[in-house]
C-alpha cells in the first residue's frame, strides 16, 4: 500500500474508532413500553429510600380526611416541613367535625410553619363546613366533586382518588412532571399538560403507584437542581433530558 493510502486509512479508522468507541451512546427515551422495567427498579430501590413523602403517606394511612387535608398543607410547603406539621394536626382532630371544634388560631399554631399557614387554617375549616354541608361529612371519590371543594385544585384530587380510594388517576406534582420530562417519557411545560401526556402514555396499571414512588425518587436521588445520577438505579436507562449538573 502506497503510503498516502496507509495514511488516509489511519485517518479513516481513527474517525471510526471515535466515531463507534470513544463516545457513550444516550440512552433512548422511556416509553409506554419500558417504563414498566423503570418502575420495577425503582420499586425494588425504593426500600432505602428515607423520603419524607413515605412519612407522610404513614401519618395519612390512606385515609381520606387525612390524604385531602395532608395535601393542602403541603402546597408551596417543603415536603420535610409537611412531614411533621400533619401528624401535629391530626392530633388535634382528623374529622370535618374536629377541626371545626378548634379556633383558626390554634390550627395556624400546629401547622406553623408550613407556606401560608394562616391562609390554609381557614381553607382546611372551609373545606370541613362543605364537607359536612355537601356530603354528610365524607370526603368524596369523584375528582369532579373534589374539585367543588374550596382550595382543592387537580393536583390535590387526584392524590385522594388514587392514595386513598385506590381509583385511577394521576396526581402529578414537580417531581412528577420533572423526573417524566427527564426521562422523555412526556416533552411537557407545565404539570397540568404532563398529567394530561401521562394519561396517554402510561399503561394504566402503573398509575396508582407512579406519584409516591416518583415524590420519593425525586426527594432523595432525581432531586431538582443537581441529582445523584451516580447513585442513581436506572442511570444506565435514563437519557436525563435537560439535565445540566448532576453529582
Ligand atoms: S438521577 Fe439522573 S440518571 Fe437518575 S433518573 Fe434522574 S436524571 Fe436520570
Amino acid at each position: 500500500m502506497a503510503s498516502s493510502e496507509i495514511a488516509t486509512s489511519n485517518v479513516a479508522a481513527k474517525k471510526t474508532r471515535v466515531k463507534s468507541g470513544s463516545r457513550k451512546a444516550r440512552p433512548r427515551p422511556i416509553t409506554s413500553a419500558s417504563v414498566g422495567a423503570v418502575l420495577r427498579i425503582l420499586r425494588r430501590a425504593s426500600r432505602g429510600w428515607d423520603a419524607p413523602v413515605l412519612i407522610l403517606m404513614a401519618a395519612e394511612r390512606r385515609d381520606p380526611f387525612r390524604t385531602l387535608i395532608g395535601c393542602i398543607l403541603s402546597l408551596r410547603t417543603k415536603d420535610e416541613t409537611t412531614a411533621v406539621a400533619a401528624p401535629r394536626l391530626f392530633e388535634l382532630g382528623d374529622t370535618p367535625d374536629a377541626l371545626l371544634r378548634i379556633t383558626p388560631g390554634e390550627i395556624e399554631r400546629v401547622i406553623y410553619p408550613v407556606g401560608f399557614y394562616r391562609t390554609k387554617a381557614r381553607v382546611i375549616q372551609d373545606i370541613c363546613r362543605d364537607l359536612l354541608g355537601k356530603f354528610g361529612g365524607r370526603v368524596p371519590d369523584e375528582i369532579d366533586e373534589l374539585l367543588t371543594l374550596k382550595g382543592v385544585g387537580r393536583k390535590t384530587a387526584n392524590l385522594v382518588v388514587t392514595e386513598a380510594f385506590g381509583k385511577p388517576g394521576i396526581c402529578v406534582d414537580t417531581h412528577v412532571h420533572r423526573i417524566s420530562n427527564r426521562w422523555s417519557l412526556v416533552r411537557t411545560k407545565t404539570p397540568e399538560h404532563t398529567e394530561a401526556a401521562l394519561r396517554k402514555v402510561l399503561p394504566r396499571r402503573y398509575w396508582l403507584e407512579y406519584n409516591s414512588l416518583l415524590v420519593a425518587f425525586g426527594q432523595t436521588i432525581c432531586q431538582p437542581v443537581s441529582p445523584w445520577c451516580s447513585r442513581c438505579p436506572m442511570e444506565h436507562l435514563c437519557p436525563r433530558i435537560g439535565v445540566a449538573h448532576s453529582r
